[in-house]
């Protein structure tokens, strides 16, 4: 089983740096179901190729008890020692493990650079074939390559075997390849050689977070990840969904633990939120709209819908949040039109900026809550001081619903980074004077299901300037 990696980047040695392998030296790692070579079939400075070769020890395999006890393949004649499978992901986390975690101390700023790579995965036993290939590493964005070897050199009239040897060609960091490999490699083989829990489902998370969430083979990568086994990935998918596994993105709502049920609740709450701002945008009559820390897009690609809305600006610090939004709303086929409609800045909401001047309304959809209170104040300014719209929407965490769910600790709050999460008491104080300061009148609407002592897990304001 071999696996290649070359770079074109300039001097392409520095691939060496990168993997902290020497090009000079071939490198052997025991592992427990064999070994792995690291070298390099070549080492110059306009390309750089590294193979990592695994010999699996099929007898070993089988006398260590390896394999998962359902493991059917307890012949001694396997295609484990020659193929592309979990054996691989395990390789690459042990032998390359910091380039993996994207770190890199002698050469640091390269780690975190886009490069050109190209991978080579010889051979991948391609369940779902060639099409299933392409449909998972192309919105990835690298270029594929797929040779089909035949069921038997001798006898070509046999036709092809589901194994296939895949190229991949791209321009991203050594990090974002390998975790991609580390991931998507099982996904296509039906067997994993190690019992699949629930540490496999942080373990996805934790490698696929940033470009699974949005990956259009989202749910059957996540299946197959999980081996189908449906408590694990519904978990897995709904977390997916609400963006709990990176803080970044902090739209997570009941920390009710993911049941299958949960996944078939027709209308979660973050969804009833985007509806419910939706219609108050609707009903302030705004044509253009500023989405203040506009995340993951989620809100805009909602407004997309309404015509009403001639002009919707995104606005986040994240970057990465805004690469998953646009990445978002042309995934779900928008006409050219719609794009026109859409547009995204990167930029802080604490500093004055002359880019949220000139909007009929402005959304702040679960966002105050991640601000230190100083900032707020600036948020405050820059909001309703200075870009003014008529109209501002405000939604947060009624802390007083927090006790109806009983998974959430008593004082915790839904979300790691939130910094606070007002009472529906303590929201009403600031609205208040925030409107008061800066003459908007206040009215204030309840999302989700209402709890008759505790509200609504959502609260939301809208302000309308007098
Ligand atoms: N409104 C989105 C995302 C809410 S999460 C939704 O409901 O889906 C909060 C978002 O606010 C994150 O994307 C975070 O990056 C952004 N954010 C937090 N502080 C910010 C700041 N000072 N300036 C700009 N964006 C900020």
């Amino acid at each position: 089983m071999l696996l290649t990696i070359s770079t074109t980047h300039r001097p392409a040695t520095d691939l060496g740096y990168l993997l902290h392998k020497h090009p000079d030296r071939v490198q052997t790692f025991a592992l427990s179901f064999g070994a792995a070579s690291v070298y390099y079939p070549e080492a110059t400075a306009d390309r750089t190729t590294v193979a990592l070769a695994l010999d699996v020890d099929p007898v070993g395999l089988i006398r260590d008890g390896n394999f998962d006890r359902r493991f059917t393949m307890g012949q001694y004649v396997s295609d484990r020692p020659y193929t592309a499978t979990s054996f691989l992901s395990v390789a690459i986390a042990q032998v390359f493990g910091s380039a993996l975690n994207g770190t890199c101390k002698t050469r640091p700023e390269l780690a975190a650079t886009p490069i050109p790579l190209t991978a080579t995965i010889d051979v991948l036993p391609a369940a779902g074939g060639e099409g299933f290939v392409r449909a998972v590493f192309e919105p990835l964005g690298y270029a594929v390559e797929c040779r089909a070897h035949p069921l038997d050199a001798y006898f070509p009239e046999w036709g092809t075997s589901r194994y296939l040897s895949v190229t991949l060609t791209g321009t991203l960091t050594l990090a974002e390849l390998l975790t991609h490999l580390y991931v998507l490699i099982p996904v296509f083989d039906g067997q994993k050689h190690y019992f699949v829990g629930e540490a496999e489902v942080e373990k996805l998370l934790d490698k696929g977070a940033k470009w699974l969430a949005t990956h259009p083979k989202r749910d059957e990568i996540t299946r197959r990840y999980l081996r189908h086994r449906p408590t694990l990935y519904t978990d897995a998918l709904t977390r997916l969904d609400e963006g709990r596994a990176d803080p970044a993105d902090g739209d997570a709502d009941a920390p009710v633990k993911a049941s299958e049920e949960s996944l078939e609740t027709p209308l979660r709450l973050n969804d009833q939120r985007y509806e419910a701002v939706t219609d108050l945008l609707t009903a302030s009559g705004a044509k253009t709209v500023l989405d203040l820390g506009c995340g993951e897009g989620r809100l805009i690609r909602r407004l997309l819908r309404e015509s009403q809305f001639t002009k919707v600006q995104g606005v986040d610090v994240s970057v990465a949040a805004l690469q998953i939004a646009s990445r978002r709303l042309r995934l779900d086929g928008q006409s050219p039109a719609d794009r026109d409609r859409v547009q995204l800045i990167h930029g802080a909401l604490t500093y004055r900026d002359a880019r949220f001047a000139g909007f009929d309304a402005a959304a702040l959809v679960e966002v105050v809550e991640h601000l230190d209170p100083p900032r707020l104040a600036a948020l405050e300014r820059v909001v309703f001081e200075f870009a003014r719209p008529r109209t501002v929407v405000v939604t947060t965490p009624n802390r007083d619903y927090n006790v109806v769910w009983p998974s959430l600790p008593a004082g915790k709050f839904r979300h790691a980074d939130h910094r606070f999460e007002w009472t529906r008491a303590e929201f009403a104080a600031w609205a208040t004077e925030v409107g008061a300061a800066h003459g908007y009148a206040v009215a204030y609407h309840g999302v989700g299901p209402a709890h008759a002592e505790w509200g609504t897990p959502t609260q939301a304001a809208v302000f309308t300037a007098r």
